[in-house]
């Protein structure tokens, strides 16, 4: 397949890249590099510097480019806490850019979208693990401007014939050794922790410990990059048959933040010195996924269902790579 992928220079969307490329699909990527990095694009795709709120750009991604078979949507602005402090950047951007992006893909002959979508839908679930059917009650801004996309895709399908899937994935982490999560400021757990195991850092604040957890903690349900560019694919392939749908994407368990340290202290050797903070509004105490909906339909299965293999994998790319992208290109 000729596939688009937007935010292809980003975290989850350079791997998604990198892992169709390896399939056997051709990639054109487009990124406007304002978070992403040049370096984390698959040296075989094709590469567009383009921004999805400039129409001339999109025009030219679609004029140039014939046979597009599909697109993955991963640009879009993702931080829970940022949404809370600045709403507009994302209840309009990120839907005024997928919006763009979805009128010239269908109005082009483009019929297949796969939505990186999020767990942040489910703000305040009923229960744990959170299967499809749990009712959508997005807990920040951010996830209402995925749930505001994933809308437009119903319409779309609904008007126009549109395939989609929507992809709500719970806590992605983990990398490959050529890529890895490099971001500006860095805000996720994960990073944070390997900064201060690298000694870039002296601390990490644990935002609060008064949830109704088993520790007090905020509990995730944690989910290896390459597991969720595996779904990504399994999904586009899937379209034609089974027609639109949404997954749920994790591994089923949760997490406390004051586990994932300790994973990462047995991980590092470092003994990484924690503070308790105040809660960072917008947090749900517990998000765990039921996946059975994906596993069953396509037979996906994550590859790095442990903890400790998905921060070792994350270790060994910061490792390696103590100032991101900035440390050395990749090859691959
Ligand atoms: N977290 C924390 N300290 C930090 C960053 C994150 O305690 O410096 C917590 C955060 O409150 C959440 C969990 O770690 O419960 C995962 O947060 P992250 O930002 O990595 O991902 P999110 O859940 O927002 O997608």
């Amino acid at each position: 397949m000729k596939i688009v992928v937007t935010g292809g220079a980003g975290y989850i969307g350079s791997i998604a890249t990198a892992e169709l490329i390896q399939a056997g699909h051709d990639v054109i990527v487009f990124d406007n590099l304002y978070q992403g990095h040049r370096h984390a694009v698959h040296p075989n795709a094709t590469f567009i510097e383009g921004d999805l709120s400039q129409k001339e750009d999109l025009a030219r991604l679609f004029t140039e480019h014939s046979g597009i078979d599909g697109i993955m949507h991963f640009a879009s602005y993702t931080l829970v806490g940022e949404s809370m402090k600045q709403p507009m950047k994302y209840l309009r951007e990120n839907l005024v850019n997928a919006t763009n992006l979805i009128e010239q893909a269908v109005a082009s002959g483009v019929n297949r979208f796969i939505l990186s979508s999020t767990a942040n839908l489910f703000g305040n679930p009923r229960r744990n693990p959170i299967d499809e059917e749990e009712p959508i009650e997005p807990g920040a801004p951010y996830g209402d401007s995925k749930f505001f996309i994933e809308r437009v895709l119903h319409w779309y399908a609904q008007i126009y014939g549109l395939k989609y899937a929507c992809m709500r994935y719970f806590n992605a982490a983990g990398g490959t050794p050529q890529r890895g999560e490099d971001h500006d400021p860095e805000t996720h757990l994960i990073p944070l922790v390997l900064q201060v195991a690298l000694e870039q850092r002296e601390q990490i604040t644990v935002f609060g410990n008064d949830y109704a957890t088993r520790d007090g903690t905020c509990v995730r349900d944690y989910i290896h990059v390459v597991d969720l560019a595996q779904a990504h694919i399994l999904a586009m392939e899937a379209l034609e048959d089974l027609g639109s749908r949404a997954y749920n994407l994790g591994n089923g368990d949760g997490f406390t933040v004051l586990e994932v340290i300790e994973t990462a202290r047995q991980v590092t050797g470092h003994p990484i010195p924690t503070t308790i903070g105040s809660r960072r509004p917008g947090d749900p105490a517990t998000l765990v996924a039921s996946s059975q909906r994906i596993r069953q339909e396509l037979g996906w299965k994550p590859r790095y269902a442990g903890l400790h293999d998905i921060i070792g994998s994350a270790w060994e790319w910061h490792r390696n790579h103590p100032h991101g992208y900035h440390s050395h290109a990749s090859d691959v």
